[in-house]
């Protein structure tokens, strides 16, 4: 399996990303909630009827290939948007999300 390096040059495989990156949206969702009550996106505010994504500033395929894998699970690179705002970053840099917009459906 590959095996990628994080900013500290430990090497972590894809499997320990996933699951990082999995629970590090939990708490991101979790935090925002704690602190504001509810969930919202961050672009634009809406909180009911849309579907709210965590969508990563710099895509982990991206944090992945530059040797800095630990910044794909930083609750710095993870904003939580909705399905609109999510897609129209998707739109403007459609190469780096491929993988995320992959990773939000699962
Ligand atoms: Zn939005």
């Amino acid at each position: 399996m590959a095996r990628y390096r994080t900013s500290t040059g430990e090497l972590v495989s894809k499997a320990y990303i996933d699951r990082m990156v999995r629970i590090t949206k939990a708490l991101v969702l979790s935090e925002q909630r704690e602190e504001y009550g509810y969930n919202f996106c961050e672009e634009c505010s809406k909180s009911s009827g849309v579907r709210l994504d965590c969508a990563h500033v710099e895509s982990v395929d991206s944090c992945q290939k530059n040797g800095y894998a630990d910044k794909a699970w930083d609750k710095e690179n993870i904003k939580i948007k909705c399905r609109k705002c999510h897609q129209e970053q998707d739109g403007l840099d459609i190469r780096s999300s491929f993988s995320q917009a992959g990773a939000a459906v699962g």
